[in-house]
C-alpha cells in the first residue's frame, strides 16, 4: 500500500465516519448561549462589562499569572507586549521562522525587524542551543545593550512560540536570553492548557500572549490576552489597549497615543463560557492524540508528533512527520480528497516576500520540517467516538 493510502486508512480507523472532518472546529456545549444572551439582555455588549473583568481574572487563574489583560486578538496582544518589553523602531527581535504570520507582523508593527532563528524537532519551537550559538556569532555588547554586529541594529527581545501547544524549552531559552540582556515574550497563542511539570505555559516570560480566534483551543469569536506577573506592566497593558484614557466621570483626556484594542464584553462572555470547558477540551484532545499515536506506531515512513517528556501539551493541532518530504503533497491530496481536512506547516517566514531580506540564523531544521509536517483533524469532539 502507498504511504498516503496507509495514512488515510489510519485516519479512517481512528476517526468517526463523516463526509467532512474539519481540521479544528469550535464546540459550544456549556454556558456560551447563557452568557452571550445575558450581554444582549442587559445591553452590555461593547467595550466594557463584567465579563471582560471576569475573563481576565479567570485567564490569570488558568495560566498561573498574576494578571491577564483581554484584547481584541492575539496579534494585538503580541504588538502591545512587544512595545511594553521596550521594542522600538529599528530594533531586531529574535523569533522562529516556523510560526503563524502574526508573530513576524507584530514585530513589524513596532517598526522592528524579525530576526529568524532555527527550531528543534523535539518541540517544534526555538532551539536554545541554536539561539545561543547564533548570538555568540552575531551579537556584540555596547553601552546601550546588545547589537547585531552585521546590521548595527539593537537586539531587543526574543519571542519563542509554543507551536501547536507543544511547550518550548523555556528555562534554557530564558537563560540564553538573560545572558544577552533580552526580555522574553512568549507567543502562547496556541498553548492555553499546556503545562510543564504541572505548571501552565505562558507565565514564564516577561509577558505572554494568548489568542481566542475561532480555530484555537477556546474561542471568544475573536480575542486575545496579555499575561504578566508584573503589576506595572499589566497596568500599562490595560492603559495602552484602551486608548490611554484617564479615568474621569465625564472628561475625555488621553495621556498618550495608544490603541483601541479592547475585547468587547460580548466576546468576553463567550470566552468565559469556553474557558470553563478548557480542562475538558484538553483532556479529550489528549485522548485523541493518544489514539493517533498508537494507530500510527506500526506504520513506517511516518510518525505521529508526540510531546517532549516532562511536558503536557494541549495537542491543539495534531501533526504527523513524514520521513520523505516528497510524500507531503500526495498525503495532503489524499487526505483532503477523502474529506479529512489536513494542511502543511506554515510557509517559513523567511520564504515570504516581505520577510525574505530579514536577518537570520541557519534555518535548516525549519526548512526540513516545513516539507515533512502535516496537520490532521484535531477537534475535541473527535475523541468522543474514540474514548470507548
Ligand atoms: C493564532 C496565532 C496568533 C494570533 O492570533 P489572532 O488572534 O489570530 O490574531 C499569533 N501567533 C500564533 C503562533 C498563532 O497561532
Amino acid at each position: 500500500m502507498s504511504l498516503p493510502d496507509a495514512i488515510l486508512g489510519t485516519l479512517r480507523a481512528v476517526l468517526p465516519a463523516a463526509p467532512f472532518t474539519p481540521l479544528h472546529e469550535p464546540e459550544f456545549r456549556g454556558h456560551e448561549w447563557d452568557y452571550v444572551k445575558d450581554c444582549i439582555d442587559t445591553g452590555w455588549v461593547s467595550s466594557v462589562g463584567a465579563y471582560v473583568d471576569r475573563f481576565e481574572r479567570d485567564l490569570a487563574a488558568a495560566c498561573g499569572t498574576a494578571h491577564a489583560v483581554a484584547v481584541v486578538n492575539g496579534t494585538a496582544a503580541l504588538h502591545v507586549a512587544l512595545e511594553l518589553a521596550g521594542v522600538e523602531a529599528g530594533d531586531e527581535v529574535l523569533c522562529p521562522s516556523i510560526t503563524f504570520i502574526a508573530t513576524a507582523n507584530a514585530i513589524s508593527y513596532c517598526g522592528a525587524v524579525p530576526h529568524f532563528v532555527d527550531i528543534e524537532e523535539a518541540s517544534l519551537g526555538l532551539d536554545p542551543q541554536a539561539l545561543e550559538r547564533h548570538l555568540e556569532q552575531i551579537a556584540e555588547q555596547t553601552a546601550d545593550g546588545w547589537r547585531n554586529r552585521l546590521t548595527g541594529r539593537r537586539l531587543a527581545a526574543v519571542v519563542p512560540v509554543h507551536v501547536f501547544g507543544h511547550p518550548v524549552r523555556m528555562a534554557e531559552l530564558q537563560a540564553v536570553a538573560a545572558r544577552f540582556g533580552l526580555p522574553v515574550i512568549e507567543d502562547s497563542t496556541e498553548a492555553l492548557g499546556s503545562t510543564v511539570n504541572g505548571k501552565p505555559v505562558g507565565g514564564d516570560g516577561l509577558l505572554g500572549t494568548l489568542s481566542f480566534n475561532g480555530n484555537k483551543i477556546i474561542t471568544s469569536g475573536g480575542g486575545g490576552a496579555i499575561l504578566t506577573n508584573d503589576p506595572d506592566l499589566a497596568r500599562r497593558a490595560k492603559h495602552r489597549t484602551t486608548t490611554a484614557k484617564k479615568p474621569h466621570r465625564w472628561d475625555f483626556v488621553h495621556d498618550e497615543t495608544a490603541y483601541n484594542y479592547r475585547l468587547p464584553n460580548l466576546n468576553a462572555a463567550l470566552g468565559c463560557a469556553q474557558l470553563e470547558r478548557l480542562d475538558d477540551f484538553t483532556a479529550r484532545k489528549r485522548t485523541l492524540a493518544g489514539r493517533y499515536a498508537d494507530a500510527f506506531r506500526p506504520l513506517s515512513g511516518v510518525r505521529f508528533f508526540e510531546e517532549r517528556p516532562g511536558t503536557t501539551g494541549n495537542y491543539w493541532l495534531n501533526a504527523i512527520l513524514l520521513d520523505d518530504a516528497e510524500q507531503r503533497d500526495p498525503v495532503l491530496a489524499t487526505l483532503n480528497d477523502a474529506g479529512f481536512q489536513s494542511r502543511p506547516l506554515w510557509t517559513p517566514m523567511h520564504q515570504l516576500d516581505m520577510y525574505r531580506a530579514c536577518p537570520r540564523a541557519d534555518l535548516s531544521v525549519s526548512e526540513a520540517l516545513s516539507g515533512r509536517l502535516v496537520n490532521i483533524p484535531s477537534s475535541p469532539k473527535l475523541a468522543d467516538a474514540v474514548a470507548s
